[in-house]
C-alpha cells in the first residue's frame, strides 16, 4: 500500500514533519558521507550580517544557494558546505547603539568602548543563532557548527596580511581630502556606500548677495542649499567663458540665468577673477585674516542658480580640490558629529541643520539676503542611519587602485556572470573605481593595523599576531581578541626605537568579507589547525577549523557564488580586491547574481512603510516550498514582487502535481500495486511517450540546473507536469479504471523522476512524496538516491504528442470562440500543418469530442485584407471608402511581400490587416503553423450524444457529492424524458459504473449504492 494523501497538502505541517525526520535520520550526514571524497563544487557563501532576523529578501539568495548546493550534491559532488556570519562594522554598532538608546559617539565612549564591544558580540550571537533556525526551516542544508564569523581573530589577521602586503606595495596611503561623512556615525563613507542611498529631501535655497570691495554698490550674486557653510566661505567661482551682466539692483549674474533683466553691464566670467568681495561671516574668528576673491571654474554650471558659485572648501568635495589649485585657505567649520567648532561665534556647539535660521535671519537683517524659498532634492544620506551626510575634511587610509585596476579587469573576464549582461555592470563598477577608503572612525570593527610613527615619519603596519606580540612593548596579557579598546593598548616598538600607538580608526566592514577565499581555506597556513578559526570574539561560536595551504589548493577559487546585484560594488568587488592582490586571480569563476524583492504591488518593502516582510512570517504564513519555487520561477534580472498573494497562485498550481500524484495513489491501492523495476506488461503508445517526456524532463531540468538557470528549471518543470495531468492521465482513465497495471507503473515513474529533479527546488514537498512512492529497495530520501543519467532523446515521438496536444489545444479554442461546449460531440474536423499528428487521429477525435478528423488544407476559411486605417487614412484620403469596398469584394492580386493591388494602388504587407475567418458552419483556430476547423453544426444524433456526455458528468458528480469509493456500483434512475438515452445503456452503465439504468416516474436522474 502506499500512504494516501489528504485532498489538499498541508505544506505547514508537512514541512515540519520532513524536518524533524531528516534530522533523526540523519539525512544530511548521509548524503554528505556518501559525496566525501567525489569531484568538488566550491561553494563560498557570502556572509549574512547578523544583526537581524531575516527578511524575505534575505530568503532569495539563501534558496537559490541551497537549490544548486543540492543539484550539485545529487550529481555526487563533495561540497564545504560552510555558512558565513557578518559580525563587525558600522551595521552591528548602530544596531546595539539603537538597543542601548546611543545617539552618538560621545555617548557610547562614555558608556565604554569594552562593554560596547561586548554588547555587539552578544548581538552577533544572538541574531546568528535566529538566522540559523530561520535557514533550517526555510531547507537549507549548511554545516551549522561550522559557521566562520568575520570577527575571528584569524580572519582579521588575514586581513591584516593583505594591508601589508599593501603597503609593502606602496598602495597604502593617507588621504587628506573632503569626504562624505555621517555626523551621527561620526566616520566618512567610501564610494561603494553612496551609490543608492539618496532620499528627496527639502532644503533651503538661497540667493546671496557678496559686495564687491572698492566698486560701491555691486555685488556677487551666489545661490546656495547648504546654509551652513556660508560661514567657511572664501572664495566665489565665475566661469571664465561665460557671459556676466550687471542688473540695475547692481547685482552680477550670468546673463543666461536671469533673462528677464535689463543689464547695465556685460563682461566675460575672466574679467571678473581676482576681484575681492566681503564675505558673509567675515566677523567670525575663524574668517580673521581670509581674503575672498573671485576664482575661475570651467565648471561652473549655467543650467540653475546665479552662475556664480559660493566655495567652502573645507565644506565641499570640489571646493577643497579647487583650494589646491588656487592655494585658498580651507576653514573646517564642523566636527566629527557635525557640531560647528568654537572660533565659529554663535554658532559653536550647534549642527549643520540648526544653524540655517540663525544664518538666514543674519543675511536678512544685513540685507544680504536676495531670495529665500526651499528645494526637494536627491539628496545622499547614511546607508546605516539614513542622516543626511555632509562633506568633512579627513584624513582617510586609503588603498590605491591605480595599479590593481587592469588586472581585476582581466580577472572579471574569466568570470562567467548569470545573467551575462552582469559582467559588463562588474566591469563599469572596476572602471570608475576610485582608491579604497578603507578606515572608519568606529568602535567595534577590524582594526587597522597601522603604527605610524612621529619621530622617524615610518608606518609600521603589522601583518599578523606572531609579529604583533614580537613588537609589542606591553599590554599583550590583556589582549583576547583584536579588538578596541585591547588592542589599543598594544604599543609597538619602532625601528628607530620609540614607542609608537596604532592609530584608532576601524575598518571597512568589505575588508572582512572580501578576505574569506584566503582565511576560510587555510591560504599559506602551513598546518591544519583544529578549531583554528574559532579565534577571539569568534571563540565558543563555532568549531571551524583553519585549513592548511593544500586544502586552499584544492577548493580556491570558488567555483560559484551567488549574491545580489548590489554586492558588484560590495562583496564581488572587495573579494576581487583582495584575491587580485594576493594571487592575481579571480576568487569565483561564475557568479549568479538577483535584483530586488519588491512588496507584491510593486513598492520597496520598508518597515517603517508596514509593508516589509520578515523571513519568519514569511515561513509561518507561506511555507519553505513555495517559498522556494516563487524565487526559483522569478527571472533574477528582474526585480520580484512578494507576498501572499502571489504566494497563493502557486500554492493553487501546485495542486496539479498534488492531485496527479494522489490520483496515482488511490487507483494503485485500489489495485494493490507494486511497483517493480520493469513494466509488468507491454508499454502501449501512450505509456512510451511519458517515459520518453520524463527523460525530457530529467534532460531539461539537469540542463538548466547546470547552468545555474532556475527558471528554465520551473519552466520544465510546469509543462512536464502539464503534459502528465491534462495529456497522460485524462487520456488513460479508463487504463486506471480498468487497474491497467502498465499504466500504474508507468505514471508511478514518472512521478518518482519528478520528484527527483524538483528537489533541489522544494526539498519537503519532495521528500514527503519520495518517501511514499519509492520502490522498497531505494534509498529512503530523494537526496540519496543518484541523480537520473541523461540519455538520448526519442525527439520524433516527442514532437508527434506535442503537435497533437497543440491541435487538440487549437480544436477546444475553436469550439469555444464557437460557443459550443466541449461535452457536445461535432461531426468533422480539419487540420492542416501538423502531419506528424496524422498517426493520432483517434485520440485527437476522441479529444475534441468529433466524429471525423481529416489532415488536409483548410478550405472553411476566408483570408480577408482590411485596410489598416492609422497608415491607409492619411495615404489615401478620400478613396479610402473604395479601396475598402474593393478589399471586401476580393477584388486585389497579391503581390510579393505580403501586399495587395488594389484600385491602382499598391499596398504594402504593413498597410493591409489580415483576418481569418471560418465559412459559415465552422469554427477555426489557428497557430504560427496550424490551423483547426471544425463544423459547429448539429444533428438529432449529435444532440442525442451530447445529453449522454451532460448526463455522464452530472452522475459522477453525483457519486462524488454522496461519498461513493471509486469501485462503488450503482443503480441509475432517469426521468421518462430521457427515454430516447436508453440507446446508449451500455456507453452509460460502464462511464458510471452502473449496473443498471431505466426510466423511472423520477423527476430528476437518481442514483442508488448497489
Ligand atoms: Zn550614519
Ligand atoms: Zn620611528
Amino acid at each position: 500500500m502506499f500512504e494516501t494523501l489528504p485532498q489538499y497538502p498541508d505544506h505547514l505541517a508537512l514541512e515540519g514533519e520532513v524536518l524533524a525526520w531528516w534530522e533523526e535520520r540523519g539525512i544530511f550526514e548521509q548524503l554528505r558521507g556518501r559525496n566525501r571524497g567525489g569531484p568538488k563544487f566550491s561553494f563560498m557563501d557570502g556572509p549574512i550580517t547578523a544583526n537581524n532576523p531575516m527578511g524575505a529578501h534575505h530568503c532569495w539568495g539563501r534558496t537559490l544557494k541551497d537549490v544548486f548546493q543540492r543539484y550539485k550534491a545529487l550529481r555526487g559532488h563533495d561540497l564545504r558546505y560552510q555558512n558565513g556570519f557578518d559580525c563587525q562594522g558600522l551595521w552591528v554598532e548602530v544596531g546595539v547603539e539603537r538597543e542601548l538608546g546611543l545617539n552618538s559617539k560621545r555617548e557610547i565612549e562614555e558608556y565604554g568602548i569594552a562593554e560596547f564591544a561586548e554588547r555587539c558580540k552578544e548581538r552577533v550571537a544572538k541574531y546568528a543563532e535566529i538566522i540559523t533556525d530561520q535557514c533550517r526551516r526555510l531547507g537549507m542544508w549548511m554545516d551549522w557548527d561550522n559557521d566562520y564569523y568575520t570577527f575571528s581573530d584569524t580572519n582579521i589577521e588575514y586581513i591584516w596580511r593583505f594591508l601589508k602586503e599593501c603597503h609593502e606595495r606602496g598602495w597604502l596611503y593617507l588621504g587628506h581630502r573632503s569626504v562624505e561623512w555621517c555626523p551621527r556615525c561620526g566616520t566618512s563613507l567610501s564610494q561603494h556606500e553612496l551609490i543608492n542611498s539618496y532620499a528627496e529631501l527639502t532644503h533651503p535655497s538661497l540667493y546671496v548677495r557678496f559686495p564687491l570691495k572698492g566698486r560701491e554698490g555691486e555685488s556677487l550674486v551666489v545661490w546656495t542649499t547648504t546654509p551652513w557653510t556660508l560661514p567657511a566661505n572664501v572664495a566665489a567661482a565665475v566661469n571664465p567663458d561665460a557671459e556676466y551682466g550687471l542688473t540695475e539692483e547692481g547685482e552680477w549674474w550670468a546673463v543666461d540665468l536671469k533673462p528677464d533683466a535689463t543689464f547695465t553691464q556685460r563682461v566675460r566670467g575672466a574679467e571678473l577673477v581676482g576681484l575681492e568681495y566681503e564675505g558673509p561671516f567675515d566677523r567670525l574668528p575663524a574668517q580673521q585674516g581670509v581674503v575672498h576673491r573671485v576664482i575661475p571654474w570651467e565648471d561652473v554650471a549655467l543650467d540653475t542658480g546665479t552662475g556664480i558659485v559660493h566655495i567652502a572648501p573645507g565644506a565641499g568635495a570640489e571646493d577643497f580640490e579647487l583650494s589646491r589649485v588656487h592655494d585658498l585657505a580651507v576653514l573646517t567649520p564642523i566636527d566629527e558629529s557635525g557640531r560647528f567648532y568654537e572660533d565659529y561665534g554663535e554658532f559653536e556647539g550647534r549642527s549643520t541643520e540648526d544653524v540655517e535660521g540663525p544664518v538666514k535671519i543674519e543675511l536678512e537683517r544685513r540685507g544680504l539676503l536676495v531670495e529665500s524659498g526651499s528645494i526637494v532634492h536627491s539628496y545622499p544620506i547614511c546607508w546605516r542611519c539614513s542622516t543626511p551626510l555632509v562633506f568633512r575634511i579627513a584624513d582617510d587610509w586609503m588603498i590605491s587602485a591605480d595599479q590593481i585596476r587592469q588586472p581585476m579587469l582581466d580577472a572579471n573576464a574569466t568570470v562567467e556572470w548569470t545573467p551575462d549582461f552582469y559582467s559588463k555592470r562588474m566591469d563599469d563598477w572596476l572602471r570608475n573605481m576610485g582608491d579604497w577608503n578603507i578606515s572608519r572612525r568606529r568602535y567595534f570593527g577590524l582594526p587597522l593595523p597601522f603604527y605610524p610613527c612621529q619621530s622617524c615619519g615610518t608606518l609600521t603596519v603589522i601583518g599578523s599576531l606572531d609579529e604583533l606580540r614580537e613588537r609589542a612593548t606591553g599590554g599583550l596579557d590583556q589582549l583576547d581578541e583584536l579588538h578596541r579598546p585591547w588592542i589599543d593598548e598594544v604599543p609597538i616598538r619602532c625601528d628607530c626605537g620609540d614607542e609608537v600607538r596604532r592609530v584608532t580608526e576601524v575598518g571597512d566592514a568589505w575588508l572582512d568579507a572580501g578576505i574569506v577565499p584566503f582565511s576560510t581555506l587555510g591560504w599559506q597556513n602551513p598546518e591544519w589547525r583544529e578549531h583554528g578559526y574559532a579565534t577571539g570574539a569568534a571563540a565558543g561560536l563555532t568549531g571551524a577549523d583553519l585549513p592548511d595551504h593544500t586544502y586552499w589548493e584544492k577548493w580556491y577559487p570558488a567555483d560559484w557564488v551567488s549574491e545580489m546585484r548590489e554586492q558588484i560594488r560590495l562583496w564581488f568587488y572587495s573579494q576581487c580586491f583582495m584575491s587580485v592582490t594576493l594571487t592575481g586571480k579571480s576568487p569565483y569563476r561564475a557568479v549568479l547574481t538577483y535584483e530586488k524583492l519588491l512588496d507584491e504591488h510593486g513598492r520597496e518593502m520598508h518597515r517603517s512603510w508596514g509593508n516589509a516582510i520578515d523571513a519568519a512570517e514569511a515561513l509561518e504564513n507561506i511555507g519553505a516550498d513555495v517559498i522556494r519555487f516563487m524565487f526559483c520561477e522569478h527571472v533574477p534580472s528582474q526585480n520580484m514582487k512578494f507576498g501572499y498573494g502571489p504566494a497563493g497562485e502557486i500554492r493553487r498550481r501546485l495542486l496539479t502535481y498534488w492531485n496527479s500524484v494522489k490520483f496515482f495513489v488511490d487507483y494503485a491501492n485500489v489495485d494493490g500495486f507494486r511497483p517493480g523495476k520493469r513494466p509488468p506488461g507491454e508499454l502501449q503508445p501512450l505509456d512510451r511517450w511519458l517515459l520518453e517526456r520524463t527523460e525530457q524532463l530529467v534532460a531539461e531540468t539537469t540542463q538548466q540546473y547546470e547552468q545555474y538557470w532556475s527558471p528554465g528549471v520551473m519552466r520544465a518543470f510546469d509543462s512536464f507536469v502539464d503534459d502528465l495531468s491534462n495529456w497522460y492521465i485524462r487520456r488513460s482513465r479508463r487504463r486506471f479504471w480498468n487497474g491497467d497495471r502498465v499504466a500504474l507503473w508507468t505514471l508511478w515513474y514518472a512521478l518518482l523522476r519528478s520528484v527527483q529533479v524538483i528537489g533541489p527546488v522544494m526539498p519537503f514537498l519532495a521528500d514527503f512524496l519520495w518517501r511514499r512512492l519509492r520502490a522498497e529497495a531505494a534509498p529512503e530520501s530523494v537526496f540519496l538516491e543518484p541523480w537520473p543519467e541523461v540519455r538520448e532523446l526519442d525527439e520524433e515521438l516527442l514532437r508527434e504528442v506535442a503537435e497533437v496536444r497543440r491541435v487538440v489545444e487549437l480544436g477546444r479554442q475553436a469550439r469555444g470562440d464557437a460557443g459550443v461546449k466541449l461535452r457536445q460531440p461535432l461531426r468533422r474536423l480539419v487540420v492542416q500543418g501538423a502531419e506528424l499528428a496524422g498517426r493520432h487521429a483517434d485520440e485527437i477525435a476522441e479529444e475534441l469530442r468529433v466524429k471525423e478528423v481529416e489532415f488536409a488544407p483548410v478550405e472553411a476559411m476566408e483570408v480577408r485584407f482590411k485596410p489598416n486605417l492609422p497608415l491607409l487614412g492619411p495615404k489615401l484620403g478620400k478613396e479610402l471608402g473604395a479601396v475598402r469596398s474593393a478589399l471586401d469584394a476580393g477584388e486585389f492580386e497579391h503581390v510579393e511581400g505580403g501586399g495587395v493591388r488594389v484600385n491602382g494602388h499598391e499596398l504594402g504587407a504593413d498597410e493591409v490587416l489580415v483576418e481569418r475567418r471560418a465559412r459559415e458552419g465552422w469554427a477555426l483556430a489557428a497557430d504560427d503553423s496550424v490551423t483547426v476547423a471544425v463544423t459547429t453544426g448539429l444533428d438529432d444524433e449529435l444532440r442525442r450524444e451530447g445529453r449522454v456526455y451532460e448526463l455522464i458528468h452530472r452522475v459522477n458528480t453525483m457519486r462524488k457529492d454522496a461519498g461513493l469509493e471509486l469501485t462503488d456500483r450503482i443503480r441509475l434512475k432517469l426521468p421518462a424524458a430521457d427515454a430516447d438515452l436508453l440507446e446508449h445503456a451500455d456507453w452509460i452503465k460502464e462511464e458510471v459504473l452502473a449496473t443498471e439504468v431505466a426510466t423511472d416516474g423520477v423527476s430528476e436522474p437518481e442514483i442508488a449504492k448497489v
